[in-house]
């Protein structure tokens, strides 16, 4: 069956400059958007460049030789990257997430993990600071990483079965260097390692239970895999909602094999529902961003490679933050820290972004019209 794909001559994505109100109050830890919902989570993108070309993501038919790629001047340095964490730190957020494009290709990212590692929530308490990665270059990452302060690593697997994992990477990459990555991180002490599977019907649904088993028997409950239903972002992988294998289907089929028990969230905004293995061989989540929309609970904010803030990750627009953290004011002067802080409240007190949740209720195609931004670039 062939894909619709959508060829795109500029994948870079509207942005306004953020308005600096005056006299916002001071950030207190305690914002909330129209929908009462809190800022708890930063994900900032790294880099738009990444060495796998997953169909659902990056399909090699836009993403080829000829892309131009975020140019190295305009990418967020590490310092400008801190700031803006530290900016949000003071609105509350205790979460940061490094993801891509494949944050991994971002040389030095050790420093900024350092660097971010240093920081501490508004209660004096560390930073969860985590990482997204296709595991490519994980065994050569995974101790350096660790040492500098990062406490856990999502890694993405699609198959066990190298042939289809080759051919949904698109660039041949073999599973045996991943589950590597995996088995370094494990022995850089950041268990538990979750384990990302994008299940689209048609392509690798005959891999659920085997990457299923393997996980249990070799890792135990030091890896917990993750289903998540193939969703609609971007506009380039051609996403049918036939290609969506709802995750109520994949529990049901894991369930003939291996008994599952429900667990309790851990934590408000979760994205994963969690189940445990009857026999106690360890978890598996499932994330449906697609049949079960978790907008209203969603605490998440995301910061492109360039800077641009994104309140939602079907947005079509973002905010421009690096306007403002290398722009002056209108008397010449430098915005400060607090200037920014008070641009973010002012974004996040306007959120209203549900994009999930009017999918479901068949009013998503209902957006701007304008093109969304694609998860590379934006992480997921
Ligand atoms: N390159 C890294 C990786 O693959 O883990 C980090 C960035 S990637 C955009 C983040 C996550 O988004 C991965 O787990 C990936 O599988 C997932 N993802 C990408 N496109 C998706 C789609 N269309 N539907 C569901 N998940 C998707
Ligand atoms: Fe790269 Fe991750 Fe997208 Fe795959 S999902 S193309 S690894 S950014
Ligand atoms: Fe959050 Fe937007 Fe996803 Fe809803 S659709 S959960 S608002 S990122």
């Amino acid at each position: 069956m062939g894909e619709t794909i959508i060829p795109l001559a500029d994948l870079r994505y509207a942005a306004a400059v953020p308005r600096v109100p005056r006299d916002a109050p001071a950030p207190d830890g305690l914002l909330a958007d129209r929908l009462g919902r809190p800022l708890h989570d930063l994900r900032i993108s790294v880099t738009d460049r990444c060495n796998f070309r997953c169909s659902y993501c990056m399909p090699k038919e836009v993403f080829d030789r000829d892309y131009k790629f975020l140019p190295h001047a305009s990418l967020l340095s590490f310092e400008e990257i801190t700031r803006v964490a530290r900016v949000f730190i003071a609105h509350g957020v205790a979460k940061l997430r490094l993801t891509g494009g494949e944050p991994l290709l971002r040389k030095h990212l050790e420093v900024l993990v350092a660097q971010l590692a240093a920081l501490r929530t508004r209660d004096g308490a560390p930073l969860d600071i985590t990482l997204t990665t296709n595991g490519s270059l994980l065994a050569r990452k995974a101790q350096v990483l660790r040492e500098a302060g990062l406490k856990r690593v999502t890694v993405s697997l699609d198959a066990l079965d190298d042939a289809i994992f080759r051919r949904m990477n698109d660039v041949d990459f073999p599973v045996a260097e991943v589950l590597r990555g995996v088995d370094a991180a494990l022995a850089a002490g950041l268990a538990p390692v979750k384990m990302n599977m994008v299940v689209k019907r048609g392509t690798n649904e005959q891999e659920i239970v085997p990457l299923a088993r393997h996980v249990r028997e070799r890792y135990g409950r030091d890896v917990v895999l993750r289903f998540i239903e193939y969703m609609d972002v971007g506009a380039t992988n051609g996403w049918r909602m036939d290609e969506v294998l709802p995750s109520d289907d994949v529990r049901t089929l894991l369930q003939r094999h291996f008994p599952l028990e429900p667990l309790e969230p851990n934590a408000i905004g979760e994205t994963a529902e969690r189940w445990r293995y009857a026999d106690g061989g360890g978890e598996v989540g499932f994330i449906s961003s697609v049949t079960k929309a978790f907008c209203r609970d969603c605490n998440r904010a995301r910061l492109s490679t360039e800077g641009k803030l994104f309140t939602c990750l079907f947005a079509s627009r973002g905010h421009d933050l690096r306007a403002l953290l290398r722009g002056q004011r209108p008397d010449g002067t430098p915005y400060s820290d607090a200037d920014i802080a008070a641009a973010v409240g002012a974004l996040w007190r306007e959120r209203d972004d549900r994009y999930s949740e009017l999918r479901s209720a068949g009013a998503a195609a209902a957006g701007s019209g304008e093109r969304r931004v694609e998860m590379h670039y934006i992480g997921g």
